[in-house]
């Protein structure tokens, strides 16, 4: 906002210094807004005073009618129907001005809350030197995630998908003593990484704006510190953007104990699945979720074990449907490479493998992976199909709720039969239990186990935030130390804070959308106010009122798009929509006569006629809601 006194008396004069620099500078492509020059100042005014305002006809929105065919989520839908970006190649997009404007709001949120949490912005170069991945151990760990380049002199680079090995070497050449911390830096930057699949635009691209902080401390106290510093920052920053987040934690106790944190936007395009419980407040990745079973005990035996004729049947789902039996009612046997050997993996016929939990089974071999059909047939005498774990050879694991099941049914271990009526302990040994299984809706929360009603929700989020208390990982490597009060040296103590900036802006669509096209939240919405005049080029009098108040609203600090295009109404309300202002004055001959501007909020169906004098009041009211 501008401080309107001042403002007002240096105004002409700045508007005739302008104008000198116009002629000079600006000879030709201005040239045909004669008609509105005094007004054309003003847009050179605002643009050189930082106040974003435009107008249509001045800006490159290339919106489309139709939804491109090869555009499968609804953010890349519109963003590109909106001229928000266009394609390059595979997982690369260039950034038109709607969209450049989203992401400028996005990172200015972000930059602001990162430095009201004391973290100071630096800038890190992208391309980045082999040597220091080599010493991180990484240049071979990443894999073709890492783009590799060769300079002039055939030395070896990567353009960075992140930027630990910088930073730890730059902090560990500047800092010598525990007085110069706690420390946290972070960049926002284009990062580039080879995704196997890029794909829903920028959602999943290979080249990004992300934003890394990352912190030093003298002790794991300390980082405790900077990581709550961070993760609080995290929720303001979610909250500004307007934006339904959920904290998941990833802690991966397999790894040391670290703790890390994911930020979810909850939408149905997400690539990951939540496990949220409302009771307590839980939300955790689908595979670090601990699956409980079904409470009570296993029922006793009730029938006699028999062999069933399965002639040509490989899946669960076939035997369901020619026995017509329910998939709880079954067990599905899953050999994969074991440290020693062949494992068989038993799961409730209707549960799924959780591969992230079976890898961290010490007789499984990590990566996790399936037995060969070779194996199979030399550990179990049949195809994978027929597997069953009864009178089986080789080590057998089994999930809890398997393991609760009575008088099932599972694979005979001979192709074409299945056994009826299986009970642990009398067909079969009591089995080796194990937590194998994906969480499914309707499981017990596993934090508020004792309240058998209170059942777990599955939803699907998209990752826009990480953040993760690396501890020693890179200082230890890169030797990273300073002094401390006993002048011992230490190994610093990380922490790093990730948020993709271009992902949140596709994120925040796939949050708020209709069918019309984008509900930005206030906070990121690329202008505030649109302008619609109705008959602009014939109309004198809407002409000068649209002017009017388009000086009006910008004056007053409102970022103001003025459609000012040739264009049929329709086609304008249909574009203002689809680009999503959350406000829209509509001007008319007929309004004018009345005295009135026709109001719309973009999240309301009705729109309402005020006077012209109240506009500003109105606005400057319905924004603040
Ligand atoms: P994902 O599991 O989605 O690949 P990641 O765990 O690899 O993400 P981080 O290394 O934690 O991501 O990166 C920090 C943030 O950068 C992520 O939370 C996400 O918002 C963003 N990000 C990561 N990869 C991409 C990508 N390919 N395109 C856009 N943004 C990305
Ligand atoms: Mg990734």
């Amino acid at each position: 906002m501008h401080n309107s006194e001042a403002f007002r008396l240096n105004y002409w004069s700045i508007i005739d210094t302008l104008a000198l620099y116009r002629e000079k500078s600006y000879p030709s492509c201005y040239a045909d807004q004669a008609t509105y020059s005094s007004i054309s100042f003003i847009d050179y005014f605002f643009y050189f005073n930082g106040t974003q305002h435009m107008r249509t006809s001045q800006l490159l929105l290339p919106t489309l009618k139709e939804t491109p065919a090869d555009a499968e989520i609804t953010s890349h839908q519109l963003m590109l129907r909106a001229g928000m970006i266009r394609k390059v190649a595979a997982g690369l997009y260039n950034w038109l001005p709607l969209g450049l404007r989203v992401v400028q709001k996005v990172a200015a949120i972000v930059r602001e809350e990162m430095n009201r949490a004391g973290a100071q912005e630096i800038l890190m170069p992208a391309v980045q030197p082999a040597e220091l991945w080599q010493a991180s151990g990484r240049w071979q760990e990443y894999g073709p995630e890492l783009l590799r380049l060769k300079d002039r002199h055939q030395r070896e680079f990567c353009f960075g998908p992140t930027h630990e090995e910088v930073v730890t070497t730059l902090i560990a050449n500047q800092l010598r003593s525990y007085r110069e911390l706690p420390l946290n830096v972070y960049q926002i930057q284009t990062k580039f990484r080879d995704e196997i699949r890029p794909r829903f635009g920028v959602m999943r691209s290979r080249e990004f704006i992300m934003k890394d902080a990352y912190s030093f401390d003298i002790d794991t106290a300390g980082l405790s510190r900077s990581y709550q510093i961070m993760k609080d920052a995290y929720f303001r920053i979610f909250d500004r953007l307007g934006l339904d987040v959920r904290a998941v934690s990833a802690d991966s106790g397999a790894i040391g104990g670290s703790t890390s944190d994911e930020f979810h936007v909850l939408a149905d395009s997400g690539e990951d699945s939540i496990a949220i419980c409302d009771h307590c407040g839980t939300a955790s990745n689908v595979e670090l979720t601990t699956a409980l079973p079904p409470l009570g005990k296993r029922r006793p035996a009730t029938k006699e074990i028999t062999e069933i004729s399965t002639p040509g049947i490989d899946t669960i789902s076939e035997l369901c449907a020619a026995l017509t039996i329910p998939a709880s009612r079954t067990i599905k046997t899953l050999l994969v490479n074991g440290s020693g050997g062949i494992v068989a993996l038993v799961l409730r016929g209707d549960h799924e493998l959780n591969l992230t939990k079976a890898e961290k089974y010490p007789l499984v071999a990590k990566p996790l992976c399936f037995a060969s059909a070779d194996d199979v047939r030399l550990s179990a005498n049949c195809s994978p199909g027929s597997i069953g774990p009864v009178n089986l050879a080789i080590p057998v694991i089994v999930d809890e709720s398997a393991a609760r099941l009575h008088d099932f049914i599972c694979g005979a271990n001979r192709d074409g039969f299945h056994l009826d009526g299986v009970n642990w302990g009398r067909d079969l040994p009591e089995p080796e239990i194990a937590d194998l299984r994906k969480v499914v809706a309707g499981d017990p929360c596993p934090v508020c186990e004792e309240h058998e009603e209170i059942l777990l929700k599955i939803r699907k989020g998209v990752e826009v935030g990480h953040i993760f208390q690396l501890g020693s990982k890179y200082s230890e490597q890169l030797d990273a130390t300073v002094l401390d009060e006993q002048g011992i040296s230490r190994t610093l103590q990380m922490g790093c804070y990730g948020i993709g900036i271009t992902r949140v802006v596709a994120a925040a669509i796939e949050q708020h959308h209709d069918n019309r096209g984008v509900l930005w939240p206030a906070s990121i919405a690329p202008f505030e106010v649109a302008i619609v005049p109705i008959g602009l080029q014939r109309s004198t009098a809407v002409a000068k009122a649209a002017d009017a108040l388009y000086l009006e609203l910008s004056e007053a600090g409102f970022e103001v798009l003025l459609d000012d295009r040739q264009e049929r109404p329709g086609a304008m309300f249909a574009d203002m929509d689809l680009i999503g202002i959350p406000h829209r004055l509509v001007i008319s001959d007929r309004g004018l006569k009345a005295g009135s501007i026709e109001y719309k909020a973009r999240t309301s169906a009705e729109s309402q006629d005020i006077t012209l004098q109240d506009v500003l009041t109105t606005l400057q009211t319905m924004h603040k809601l």
